[in-house]
């Protein structure tokens, strides 16, 4: 069947496009094409905006917003978003970080939406032209949002951001699961709070909050954090499927979680 692509210049005639039933917005198009071209008869038209701000990024006074439209590529490479490198370049390969947008990978099912995490962790607000929305509500919702994501925005941490993805083929395999990390201490060295996002460990990006509670006031040691471990798993459903085992991915959390903390 025939796709058709809608191409606007305004969000407001965008938006307005893709009310109609079977219509999806197009990000880089890495998911929604390729369902398409698999045999999804749900998706019957695309739209796109070339509003300029989809595509920018700004960083100034310590906030940063993203347009929904900059692909992992350009995160990548930006000099004021070297902190969220590594989760850009967790996402495929790069053709895929070429295409693959911010706005995307929000809507991206698990075992996709690495980068999702790392704003999952810093409590990102994701934006529409209903307002800005928190990354936790957003995610919850995704799925029926029909509202096109325009961009996201956080503040840039000083320090005490962690990414990591764990997979089985390097450089660019799918996800075992990733783990973001936002965690801030006090003077003392205590931790102060924890803000931790799990990729894969349900069927999209999740907080670990039994972990986040049990972390505050502990210490970044061994010791300190084993309670936190004890109760990663708390409330995960990760899938079954040909990378890893629901089990699997369970039993290996605890482990790469305390690495990621201690690194
Ligand atoms: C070979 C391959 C490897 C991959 N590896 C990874 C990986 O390692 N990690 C990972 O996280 N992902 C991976 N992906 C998945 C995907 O490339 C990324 O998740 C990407 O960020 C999705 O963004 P996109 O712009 O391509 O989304 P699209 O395919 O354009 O869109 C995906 C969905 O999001 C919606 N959407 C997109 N943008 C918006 C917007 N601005 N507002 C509202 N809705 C929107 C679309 O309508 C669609 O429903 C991989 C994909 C492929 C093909």
């Amino acid at each position: 069947m025939a796709l058709a692509l809608q191409t606007f210049s305004t969000l407001k005639d965008a938006n307005a496009a893709l009310q109609s039933a079977g219509t999806r917005y197009l990000g880089g198009g890495t998911l929604v094409v390729r369902a398409a071209n698999e045999g999804d008869v749900s998706v019957t038209g695309l739209v796109r905006s070339t509003e300029p701000s989809l595509s920018t990024i700004d960083v100034s006074d310590g906030k940063a917003r993203i347009g929904a439209s900059v692909t992992m590529a350009a995160v990548a490479r930006h000099a004021e978003l070297g902190f969220l490198a590594g989760a850009a370049r967790a996402v495929g390969g790069p053709a895929v970080r070429n295409m693959a947008t911010v706005g995307g990978n929000l809507f991206a099912p698990t075992p996709y939406g690495d980068f999702a995490v790392a704003l999952l962790a810093l409590d990102a607000t994701v934006t529409t032209e209903d307002g800005e929305t928190p990354i936790d509500a957003f995610l919850a919702h995704r799925d029926v949002s029909r509202a096109i994501v325009t961009s996201v925005g956080f503040s840039v941490p000083q320090d005490g951001f962690r990414f990591l993805k764990v997979s089985r083929v390097k450089p660019k395999g799918v996800s075992v699961l990733s783990i973001a990390a936002l965690v801030e201490r006090a003077a003392d060295g205590t931790i102060a709070s924890a803000r931790i996002a799990l990729g894969c460990m349900a069927d999209r990006p999740m907080r670990a909050k039994a972990a986040e509670m049990a972390l505050v006031g502990a210490n970044l040691t061994k010791e300190g954090i084993a309670p936190a471990l004890a109760v990663a798993t708390e409330s995960t459903s990760p899938a079954t499927d040909p990378i890893a085992s629901a089990w699997y991915r369970n039993e290996v959390l605890p482990v790469h979680l305390g690495r990621l903390l201690l690194s």
